[in-house]
This record gives C-alpha cells, sequence and structure tokens, in this order.
C-alpha cells in the first residue's frame, strides 16, 4: 500500500485557498440575485423547441464547428464577415479559454476592481498572475493608474466589461480607446449586458488590431442555455480555437439558441421592458433618503445603504433575494446588488424595502 497524498501534498496552494464560487439556495425565494432576465419564452416558440428536443440526435456528438448557429448569430448580431467567431459554453468558458492560452510563466491578466470575479478566479485556475486596479470613487476609469499599470505590468490580456458588473456603468469609450492604444497585450471588452446598454464597441473591432469583443446569450434570457461568444480578427481566434474543447456547447444549446435567435424580437421586447422597470426601480430608489443609488446601464442596481448587512438579510427573511456586496472590496462598503425582475416582484421588492427601513429607523 502506498502512502496515499491529501489534498495539501498535490493540490495547488492557491486552489487550496481559494473559495468555490458561491450560487444562494434560492428555493421559494424573489430571485434578484443573479441577472437572469425574469420571462419565459411565449409558448409557441417552447412548443417549437419542444419539437427540435425530441427530433434531436443526441447519440451523436455535436458540431464541433456549430457551423449553422454561427451563421445565425452572425447574422443577428451584424458581426462583420471579417472576422471570426468562437464559442463558449458560456462567456465564462471564453475567459477561461483566453486565460489558459496566454498563461505563460510571467503572463499578466490585468482587470479593474470592482470588477466580474471571474477574472479573478479564472486567471488563478490557469495560474496566471491577476492585476486589479481599482476605479474611480464614482466607478469610472482612472486612466493614470491603467496606464502606469500597463507600463509596469505589461499584461498580456486585459479583461473590461462594458457596462461593468457589479457596478452597472458604462465605462467612458474614448477611456477605454486610449486604454486599448496603451498596451500591447489583447483587449477584451465583455459586452455580457449590451442588451440593457445603448452602447457598444463591436464597430471598433476593425480598427483596433489586439481588440476582441464578448458577449453571452445568458443576461438576454438564455442563462440556462450556456451560450458565449468571443468576435475578433481571425489571427487571434485561431489560436484560441486550440485551447477550446471540441464539443463544449452541447446540441441541445445549438439548436435552441438557433432557434430562438431567429426571434430575436422577443429577447429585445423583454430587454425594453427591464429597462423600462429599471427606470422605475431607479426613480424610487432615489425617493428613499439615506440610499445611494448608482446609476445603470444594466439590468440590475447598485446601491449604497445604512447597514447594508442587515438590510440584505431581513429582505431574506422575508423571502426576497438580491446580492450583498459589502465586504467584497472597500469600494464597495454598505452596497447591495439587486436585479430588476418582472413589475410584481420588482414592487414587492420595493414595498420589502420600505418596510425594512420603516422599522429599523
Ligand atoms: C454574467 C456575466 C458573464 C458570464 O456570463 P455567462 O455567459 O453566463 O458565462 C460574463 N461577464 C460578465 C461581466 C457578467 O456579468
Amino acid at each position: 500500500m502506498p502512502n496515499f497524498y491529501n489534498p495539501e501534498q498535490i493540490i495547488r496552494p492557491e486552489i487550496l485557498t481559494l473559495s468555490a464560487y458561491h450560487v444562494s439556495p434560492a428555493a421559494g425565494m424573489i430571485k434578484l440575485d443573479a441577472m437572469e432576465n425574469p420571462y419565459p419564452l411565449p409558448p409557441v416558440l417552447r412548443n417549437e423547441i419542444a419539437q427540435l428536443a425530441a427530433n434531436a440526435p443526441v447519440n451523436r456528438y455535436p458540431d464541433a464547428s456549430a457551423t449553422s448557429l454561427k451563421a445565425t448569430l452572425r447574422q443577428a448580431l451584424a458581426i462583420s464577415e471579417d472576422m471570426d467567431i468562437l464559442l463558449g459554453n458560456g462567456s465564462d468558458e471564453i475567459i477561461q479559454i483566453i486565460a489558459m492560452a496566454v498563461a505563460r510563466p510571467d503572463a499578466v491578466l490585468l482587470s479593474v476592481e470592482p470588477a466580474f470575479v471571474m477574472f479573478r478566479m479564472i486567471a488563478t485556475f490557469a495560474n496566471i498572475q491577476y492585476v486589479g486596479v481599482p476605479l474611480n470613487k464614482d466607478f469610472s476609469l482612472d486612466l493614470e493608474a491603467m496606464l502606469a499599470a500597463i507600463a509596469k505590468h505589461k499584461p498580456a490580456a486585459i479583461f473590461l466589461a462594458y457596462p461593468n458588473n457589479p457596478t452597472g456603468n458604462l465605462f467612458d469609450a474614448d477611456t477605454i480607446l486610449s486604454i486599448i492604444q496603451a498596451t500591447s497585450g489583447i483587449v477584451i471588452i465583455d459586452e455580457a449586458y449590451h442588451a440593457f446598454a445603448d452602447a457598444s464597441l463591436m464597430n471598433k473591432l476593425a480598427e483596433y488590431p489586439n481588440l476582441l469583443l464578448m458577449r453571452t446569450l445568458s443576461k438576454l434570457g438564455l442563462a440556462g442555455l450556456r451560450l458565449g461568444l468571443l468576435v475578433g480578427r481571425p489571427k487571434w481566434l485561431v489560436q484560441l480555437e486550440k485551447v477550446r474543447l471540441p464539443y463544449n456547447v452541447g446540441i441541445m444549446t445549438q439548436l435552441i439558441a438557433e432557434k430562438v435567435l431567429h426571434h430575436t424580437d422577443v429577447l429585445l421586447e423583454q430587454a425594453e421592458a427591464i429597462k423600462s422597470e429599471r427606470r422605475k426601480m431607479l426613480a424610487y430608489l432615489n425617493t428613499i433618503t439615506n440610499i445611494e443609488v448608482f446609476p445603470s446601464d444594466a439590468n440590475f442596481i447598485l446601491f449604497r445603504i445604512h447597514a447594508a448587512n442587515q438590510i440584505f438579510q431581513a429582505l431574506k427573511q422575508r423571502k426576497i433575494l438580491i446580492k450583498n456586496l459589502d465586504g467584497t472590496h472597500p469600494l464597495l462598503e454598505n452596497c447591495l446588488r439587486v436585479t430588476v425582475g418582472t413589475p410584481d416582484e420588482n414592487s414587492q421588492f420595493c414595498a420589502a424595502l420600505h418596510n425594512i427601513l420603516s422599522e429599523t429607523v
């Protein structure tokens, strides 16, 4: 019998010290924590999907190059013929593909803080050094600090979410372009919340050879399908394709995504409804004294409130689940993030918040 190793002896130390990505149990809760679209697909479309699923050849591997789905995406998202598309099992997987591909021994992956937590986590998974440059207090980009960090660390890749998560704001586009011009590495603009913002850097791809653009169907209403895409020059995507596992996008995802993408009007109408609810919620939150509400171009709202932890717990007791960001970064002290849900869910959230505040004051 050999002496079996303990995990401490063979798992990398940086993995041992990590805590797994926390997903809160949400059974029976009003779920406003994960930026999901609250609306189901219309019944007619669901019936068509049922037919597709019934006839899908699940005994076969899916199309490894997803040719048909990519053609549909190219049309639906108006992606130029000069650019290639890489598909991921959610855009999380695309971040991982990029991190693995650039993880040379001294490579650095750079982003801002606070940013999407997966940038940092995936850098650690891929054994690549992560540098997070703090945003300004109003969550705008600190260009000077970014340029200094770029000069110092010479990052292989910079990730910027546009709009940013968890803050909800769009960074200034000219500042982003200055960053793209200042770095020798690639810049990945993560447009996960594109449907809720009236801005995109898609039309800058042709101009900047080191720019890549990422989108996902998750926040648009298909989070359960797991489909993300990266758009960029063939010279980059040919290399990244080598790291992608051949069958990372399953047949159900390919079939259903393609079907729904032929009805993008449905998703865009839902996004409009969410944007209209966002306006109402922002207006309501702004009437409450002692709350600092941050502007949002996404399907969620970040706000700072006294005793955020207690408010978060009190909402939870009332079966309303939002995201508590207090303690995750100094700039997010006493900050909570609420996803925009259906009108009914949002009213319940607003009423609960009102009641909690009138009880505790
Ligand atoms: C939600 C989110 C993603 C992840 O999306 P998936 O496609 O579901 O993996 C990526 N980037 C940002 C900024 C997000 O908020």
